[in-house]
């Protein structure tokens, strides 16, 4: 059994966060592999890492002195190194670095000695090997991930003695540090665990795992225990603040689950995301999470006979398509459909758009209702329980929120209902109050 474990920036940004990693590390014998963050914010108002590092390459490229910069990062990292009693010689690191500097460096791979650093410290703390990221991250020219050349890397250099990666960057055909999207240690914790076909990967960060609904919405609203890869791709796409689906793409290749847990509480089991799960006959609970995003605008267009009239949904997507404006639902009547797409999208094209449409469509009616929010019931478990939406429709009508629009995904896995903005937070805590509390 072999897990791989990711610490984001707030799990590794100073000494007492290191002994918090160590625990959960030696908690466990399986848990052998340990991606990690440059050192995150200790308190609300601190800096990260890795937006000093930008800074600081900032100041080199317009000339202005790093030093007070440089030196705060240096320290963060002389502290917990001291604090830990640890013996990695990071002024000389630190020397080389601020040399390197003053050559010409690229801000790639400055912004990417923020992981470095979390890592040698941590692999020295918990006695594992470090294996550096340049070792094995491969991309290819384009910036993609080069997996046939990393994943075997990977596996010749991990031992049984554990190690500890940098994450967030690896090496470019031509030997260059790059960087991947901020956040990206997510990223390279998946490709990872996919590399060594790891039996889990767990995602450490400050929260216990992925809320059913915002928690600036509803109050304390109650942690996903368990949700598919689809539901999670269901609510991120609806606005739910989760890990971005790219992140999780290489673990879900290969069926590895993800255990997102918090560092701040290790006992709590957080959410585990999987391709599927044979649920528990006693777990009513058929919502798995509610999420919302606003500023679409529906467009509908009447046009009596269209039903079953040849190419005209054709002709109104291609309408679309020309003025590069993105359809994200399309629910639709006799005679009539309704597209929804975000506003800002919508705005620049409207006048020509609409043109379009009276010209090539002849429709009865074109209306556009901005302002709308869609909010999303998402559920693995909706799919074979009669009387879902009924609910919804009841709860929602009993406070008086006029329903705008609504749709139910054909694989069954949401409910969408569109309704005007000043109902966004109402919809949700309704949605909530209705089917989790
Ligand atoms: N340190 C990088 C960032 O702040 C990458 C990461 O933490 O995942 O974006």
């Amino acid at each position: 059994m072999l897990k791989v474990l990711k610490f984001g920036g707030t799990s590794m940004a100073d000494a007492n966060q290191y002994r918090k990693v160590r625990d959960i590390v030696r908690a466990d014998p399986d848990r052998r592999v340990v991606v990690v963050s440059a050192a995150g914010k200790r308190f609300s108002d601190d800096n990260k890492i890795t937006d000093l590092l930008y800074l600081c390459h900032a100041h080199l490229q317009y000339g202005v002195s790093f030093d007070s910069i440089f030196d705060t990062i240096r320290d963060r990292y002389l502290a917990i190194r001291d604090e830990l009693g640890l013996k990695t010689d990071i002024e000389s690191e630190f020397a080389a670095l601020r040399k390197k500097m003053l050559g010409g460096i690229s801000r790639e791979e400055l912004v990417s000695r923020g992981e470095y650093f979390s890592a040698l410290l941590m692999a020295e703390f918990l006695g594992f090997d470090f294996i550096d990221a340049t070792k094995w991250l491969f991309f290819h020219y384009d910036g993609t991930v080069d997996q046939e050349k990393s994943y075997p890397a990977l596996k010749a250099l991990v031992t049984d003695r554990g190690a500890v990666i940098p994450g967030f960057y690896g090496l470019m055909p031509d030997g260059k540090i790059r960087t991947l999207t901020r956040g990206g240690s997510d990223i390279t914790g998946a490709l990872a665990a996919a590399a060594l076909d790891a039996d889990v990967y767990e995602n450490w960060t400050d929260v216990s795992g992925i809320l059913m609904a915002d928690p600036r919405i509803v109050d304390h609203p109650k942690t996903i225990e368990r949700a598919t890869y689809s539901e999670l791709r269901q609510l991120s796409y609806s606005g739910a603040q989760v890990l971005h689906e790219m992140t999780v793409f290489p673990v879900r290749e290969k069926n590895i689950p993800l255990n997102i847990r918090n560092t701040n509480d290790p006992d709590h089991p957080g959410t585990l995301i999987s391709d599927e799960f044979v649920d528990r006959k006693n777990n009513q609970r058929f919502i798995t999470g509610i999420a919302g995003k606003k500023d679409f605008s529906i467009v509908t267009i009447s046009k009596k006979g269209m039903a079953g009239a040849v190419g005209t949904l054709r002709a109104i997507v291609e309408i679309f398509e020309d003025n590069a404006v993105p359809i994200c639902y399309t629910p639709t009547g006799i005679d009539v459909i309704s597209l929804v797409v975000p506003t800002e999208k919508l705005t620049p094209h409207l006048y020509t758009v609409t043109g379009e449409l009276r010209a090539k469509i002849h429709p009865d009616s074109i209306k556009i209702a901005d302002n709308i929010a869609i909010v999303a019931a998402v559920g693995r478990k909706m799919a074979y329980r009669a009387g879902t939406s009924g609910k919804i429709f009841a709860a929602l009508g009993e406070q008086g929120i006029n329903i705008r629009m609504i749709s139910q995904g054909p694989d069954e896995l949401n409910i969408l209902v569109g309704v005007d903005e000043k109902d966004y937070a109402a919809t949700i805590r309704v949605l909530y109050d209705a089917f989790v509390k």
